[in-house]
This record gives structure tokens, C-alpha cells and sequence, in this order.
């Protein structure tokens, strides 16, 4: 696509539909498109502008802001949530007052050292306060560029930021910069939305990669779920002469605590010799049933049942209180995969 089509195809949408008269974009002075900035990196544009407006009312430069108590500044952030946000911008003043004589400023790399301010940041606080010619790539302007160039990869993964650094660099046009960027995150603010985006009426629709090849849906690609570690144990279904089942109760916090489970063994532990020392019970058959996968948020839990039948029936076991023989189709808080089990075991029954 011709890099120059998609910026004339932005400038022209935002002269018709931009947003053009939010309160920062008023004599929109690096201090007060700052301030917007940060205030908008996790937060909508119509929560943002109320606490805009009270907070340039109370800190209407940089001085009163490195000036103020931390406490004032983080109680005109109060409801706007993230709160490392004011606590930088006032580290930051106090930086800009100490080592900038207290003007914002004007260089990328200057701007990037202060805290609490990334390189998209920084180019959206020069370029639409100054003109001059600087790149952002924020999370709207990604999805933007994802869907029209049709960029697999997740965004946040660095080669694929990088390729998209590069792409953004070469749309950036050379004159109207503070609107092809300010059109571009509208685009994917109001138009390009991450679900239900509207392309009939989106100004890219005719160059969009995406739209022409069915995958407005599925760009940009999710963040990959990371890999999640697989624990083992294996699950004693130990029954008595009566058929009962031996649960075991299971601490009161952790994976499912307070619950009733079944006796597990160590992976590779001999499970005859484990019951008779730990529970004072003989075997006398054990079948080994098939592994079965259970997920929690941060393990996946691999269990090996197995179904041991006992020589006799015990008179007692260890730690009386802690067990309890079960009688199929009892009530019991069971955990989860243990209910499966015991269900799987009663309808084997003849
Ligand atoms: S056509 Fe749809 S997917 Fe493509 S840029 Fe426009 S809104 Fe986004």
C-alpha cells in the first residue's frame, strides 16, 4: 500500500470526524498534552476529562505540580485508578523543574528519560504539542496497523513491535503530523475497535488487509497464553469390604481446601507399601486406571487413579478425624476431579 494514500485517507476522515475539541486540545502546551496523555493511557476519554479539567485547575504548570505534596497530587488522581501514573508525573515535574529549568523538554530522548513517559508517549506529547515530526505506536494505532498490513505476531512481542515501529516511521507524513496522529489513534479509538470495529464506515476500508481477507476478527493476534507448568500425583480410590470409599480431608487453605479428596501418592511411590505405612491398610489388588488432566489457573495437574482393594476390612486408620469411609451417593464437599472419579467408579459397579 501506498504509505501516502493511508495518511491523505486519515487527514481527510479526521477533517470531517476527528475529535478536535477535547480540553487538551486547547492551546495544547507539552505540560497539558502531558497530562492528557498520561491520564489516557488506561482510562476512556470521557471519564479522563473531568479530572483533567480539576487537576490543570489545581496544577496548571509545572512548577505549582513539583511544587505540591505527593498526597494532593494523588488525591486528584483518586477514581482514576493505576495511581503509579501521578506518582510519576509528579517525580517527573520535580525532574523537569530541577534539570530542565522547568520547561518541558523538546527532545525525544530527554522525554523518554522521565519517568512514567514510553517512546509512544513521548512522540504524542512532542508531535501534538510542537508539530514536530514524531512517531507513536499505542495500543490503538497497533491494532490499526495489525488489521490494515495484516501483522500476525502479538503486538507486545518485540520483533513484531519492531516491525510495526518501523511500518509506523514510514507513515508518519511530514506535514499535518500532530493530526495524522491524532487521526490515526481516533481511528482506532471510535472505528477500529478491538470487537465489533466499524468498517463500513471506516476511511481505510478500501486499503484494509484485514477486511479483504477475512480477518478483522482474528488480528492483532491475542497475547499467547503462557505455558503453564504439569504437576503429577496419583488418586488412591481405596475401598473396604463394604465397597466404601476412604476420602481424606484436605487442608483448610491451598488447592481445594477444607474439601474432600482421595489419598495421593507421590508419582513413582510404591502405593501398597505407602498405605500400609501411612494408613495401617493392606492391599490386595490395585488397578491402575488411565491419566486424566486437571486445570487450575497456574498448573495443570495430572492424575493417575488408581483403585485399590483392600485384604480386610480395617478396624482403624491413622489419624482418625482426618478420614472418612464413603458410601457412594453421599453428600460430601468433594473436590472436582474427585467427584468424577468416584462417579466413574460407581457406575462400574455391577
Ligand atoms: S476496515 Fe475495519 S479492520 Fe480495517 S482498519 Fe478499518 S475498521 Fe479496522
Amino acid at each position: 500500500m501506498d504509505t501516502k494514500y493511508l495518511s491523505q485517507r486519515l487527514l481527510s476522515w479526521f477533517d470531517q470526524h476527528g475529535r478536535k475539541t477535547l480540553p487538551w486540545q486547547h492551546n495544547p502546551t507539552p505540560y497539558r498534552v502531558w497530562i492528557s496523555e498520561v491520564m489516557l493511557q488506561q482510562t476512556q476519554v470521557a471519564t479522563v476529562i473531568p479530572y483533567y479539567q480539576r487537576f490543570m485547575a489545581r496544577f496548571p504548570d509545572i512548577k505549582t505540580l513539583a511544587e505540591a505534596e505527593l498526597d494532593e497530587v494523588l488525591s486528584h488522581w483518586s477514581g482514576l485508578g493505576y495511581y503509579a501514573r501521578g506518582r510519576n508525573l509528579h517525580a517527573a515535574a520535580k525532574i523537569i523543574q530541577a534539570d530542565h529549568a522547568g520547561t518541558f523538554p523538546y527532545q525525544l530522548s530527554q522525554v523518554v528519560a522521565l519517568p512514567g513517559i514510553g517512546r509512544s508517549t513521548a512522540g504524542a506529547i512532542l508531535s501534538l504539542s510542537t508539530s514536530a515530526r514524531h512517531t507513536i505506536l499505542d495500543g490503538n494505532v497497533k491494532r490499526v496497523l495489525a488489521r490494515c498490513f495484516v501483522i500476525e505476531g502479538w503486538p507486545g512481542k518485540s520483533s513484531v513491535e519492531k516491525a510495526m515501529w518501523q511500518l509506523a516511521e514510514q507513515l508518519t507524513p511530514n506535514k499535518r503530523v500532530a493530526n495524522y496522529n491524532q487521526a490515526i489513534m481516533d481511528l482506532g479509538a471510535t472505528c477500529c475497535t478491538r470487537s465489533k470495529p466499524q468498517c463500513d464506515s471506516c476511511p481505510l476500508a478500501t486499503c484494509c488487509g484485514a477486511l479483504e481477507q477475512g480477518q478483522v476478527e482474528t488480528l492483532p493476534t491475542a497475547k499467547p497464553r503462557k505455558k503453564i507448568p504439569v504437576r503429577t500425583t496419583q488418586m488412591l480410590l481405596i475401598r473396604n469390604m463394604q465397597g466404601e470409599v476412604l476420602l481424606e480431608k484436605r487442608p483448610p487453605t491451598g488447592i481445594w481446601g477444607g474439601l474432600w479428596s482421595l489419598p495421593e501418592v507421590a508419582q513413582g511411590e510404591a502405593t501398597e507399601c505407602w498405605c500400609e505405612e501411612n494408613l495401617g491398610l493392606k492391599v490386595a489388588s490395585l488397578e491402575e486406571w488411565p491419566l486424566r488432566r486437571h486445570t487450575f489457573s497456574h498448573f495443570h495437574l495430572d492424575i493417575t487413579p488408581q483403585l485399590l482393594q483392600l485384604k480386610s476390612n480395617p478396624t482403624q486408620i491413622n489419624e482418625a478425624g482426618r478420614h472418612v469411609w464413603y458410601k457412594m451417593q453421599q453428600t460430601h464437599g468433594l473436590a472436582a476431579p474427585v467427584a468424577r472419579l468416584i462417579e466413574e467408579l460407581s457406575r462400574r459397579e455391577p
